[in-house]
């Protein structure tokens, strides 16, 4: 259940302008002002070079429906986390995309630590609290080894992708949605400081 947020201009009432695809998101506060956007999404890199946003909760069915499932894209390198940044200097909208693997095999990493349990308390026959102990750090260790496998296999090319600098006014400073609450930005619409983002629900 990600978080969504409200970007909008006190002054003019309107919010950076945002790709179409991403306009199902829906509001907890009813409210239809400005623009609402998650923080961020998840995206498949079609063979037209495409990104093609997975919006949630259809993720799944969106991605069976472009011919894929998750083990195929993220074998392929086809999975992408994109985050929003907006420019502080003029408020235009970006999105920084990096190349991302499955939700760090979850499923396998907690069968992991099930074995571990299994084997040293039926298997060696050593007692449930060591055996328990035993089997978390074992997940723990999986899970640090998979997200360092993550990183490793696609440093070189999310460094590659990190968002440079503003396409507009080429300023090099970006704020994320969860950290621009509270922060008066600039309006890519009116030029003036009055960009708020608030929390506007969850989708
Ligand atoms: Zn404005
Ligand atoms: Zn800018």
């Amino acid at each position: 259940m990600p978080i969504v947020y409200r970007l909008e201009c006190s002054a003019c009432g309107r919010g950076p302008g945002a790709s179409g695809a991403l306009a199902g998101y829906v509001t907890t506060d009813g409210g239809d002002r400005g623009v609402i956007l998650p923080e961020g999404y998840v995206a498949v890199k079609l063979d037209s070079g495409v990104f093609e946003p997975l919006p949630h909760p259809l993720e799944t069915s969106t991605l069976e429906k472009l011919g894929f499932t998750w083990v195929k894209a993220a074998r392929e390198g086809r999975l992408f986390s994109v985050t929003f940044k907006i420019c502080r200097k003029c408020g235009c909208l970006h999105e920084e995309r990096q190349h991302r693997d499955l939700q760090a095999g979850c499923f396998a990493v907690m069968i992991l630590g099930l074995i571990t349990v299994a084997v040293l308390k039926f298997w060696e026959g050593s007692d449930w609290g060591l055996s328990l102990i035993a089997g978390f750090f074992m997940m723990l260790s999986a899970a640090a080894s998979l997200g360092l496998f993550s990183w490793l296999r696609w440093r070189k090319q999310n460094a590659g992708l990190k968002l440079g600098c503003c396409s507009k006014c080429k300023a090099t400073d970006f704020v994320t949605l969860p950290k621009a609450k509270g922060v008066a930005l600039m309006c890519s619409h009116c030029q003036t400081e009055n960009l708020h983002c608030t929390v506007a629900g969850i989708s």
